[in-house]
């Protein structure tokens, strides 16, 4: 039973207690702090709410969840593990989740999600639909790419893996499901001489930006992350610690357990670097957030030249 408590300063905190029977109270899920609240009822609402999900939680890992938990309701108490880390793919997984899974087997039982057989309930007729753009959330009048099926699936897939690893059902009924083929293209590359040919048509920042990931080998968003500081121009190396998360508009540093990597700059990379940094404040700070909580006193390399 959940329950509000007076803060000494005014308002409420929402308090519960957990499976193992300590006292929690409702947290701020972007500062971690306990959470503080206007009414006393939205303080013990909430707390109820955070009550349900703990024990659901309690209950999945200890194999105790029942089959009958709707896909919605087992989805929203694994996902708090699988979207600890910030990235561009916890985006995505999250966008697919919303448009294409929930609205197709939210309120469905987890035990009566079945291979195939069922136009409501099987996964293989979903999966048909799915590849020729027959479902809710699919808006344009072509279908979607074969690829893009295997991703929205996957996720799918993954939550079953999730209910039979932990017990609440028996057998995955992603086994045996067939999807449609993904087209076998290479996949694009970039060789120096076209490079130099597309470069001529280019603006010449982003010229010098793709210049410079030919030249270093970076990625995309650590190219677009890359901080004045970690640049040791008079040694001709870089290291290479944090990526700009494009959706979010954040830097995020390489996780611990990621080998931060030393680039060695070469002679082209270096003129490209005294060209971006010229006259530049570069103590500013990039005026971005950064996820570990850092004060940014850096600049960013590569900003487009405004015109
Ligand atoms: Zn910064």
């Amino acid at each position: 039973m959940a329950w509000a408590d007076p803060l000494p300063g005014g308002g409420y905190r929402g308090g519960y207690r957990d499976s193992a029977g300590k006292k929690q109270y409702v947290k701020d899920p972007a500062t971690g702090r306990t959470r503080k609240f206007g009414r006393k009822k939205d303080a013990r609402d909430a707390a109820t709410e955070e009550e349900v999900k703990a024990s659901r939680r309690a209950a999945i890992a200890n194999g105790l969840e029942p089959a009958r938990i709707p896909w919605g309701a087992f989805w929203d108490s694994i996902s708090d593990d699988r979207g600890a880390r910030l990235s561009d793919t916890n985006v995505v997984e999250h966008s697919i989740v919303e448009n294409y899974l929930r609205p197709k087997w939210g309120k469905v039982p987890l035990n009566q999600i079945i291979t195939r057989g069922s136009a409501e309930h099987g996964v293989q007729e979903w999966v048909n639909d799915l590849e020729h753009g027959r479902v809710d959330g699919w808006k344009l009048s072509r279908p979607p790419a074969p690829s893009y099926v295997h991703r929205i699936y996957a996720v799918f897939q993954a939550s079953m893996t999730v209910a039979k690893d932990t017990g609440v059902l028996t057998t995955s009924p992603c086994v045996g499901v067939k999807l449609p083929r993904k087209s076998k293209r290479a996949k694009p590359y970039l060789d120096a001489e076209n490079a130099e040919k597309m470069g001529e048509h280019l603006r010449s920042d982003y010229r010098d930006a793709v210049d410079f990931s030919g030249e270093t080998g970076l990625r995309p968003g650590e190219l677009c992350g890359l901080h004045a500081n970690y640049v040791d121009r008079e040694r001709g190396w870089m290291s290479v610690r944090e990526v700009l998360v494009a959706r979010r508009r954040v830097i995020r540093s390489f996780p611990k357990d990621e080998d931060v990597r030393a680039v060695p700059l070469t002679p082209k990379a270096i003129e490209i670097l005294d060209r971006q940094l010229k006259g530049r404040n570069l103590t500013h700070g990039c005026g971005l957030e950064h996820t570990d909580g850092t004060e940014c006193a850096s600049a960013l390399v590569f900003l487009p030249k405004s015109s």
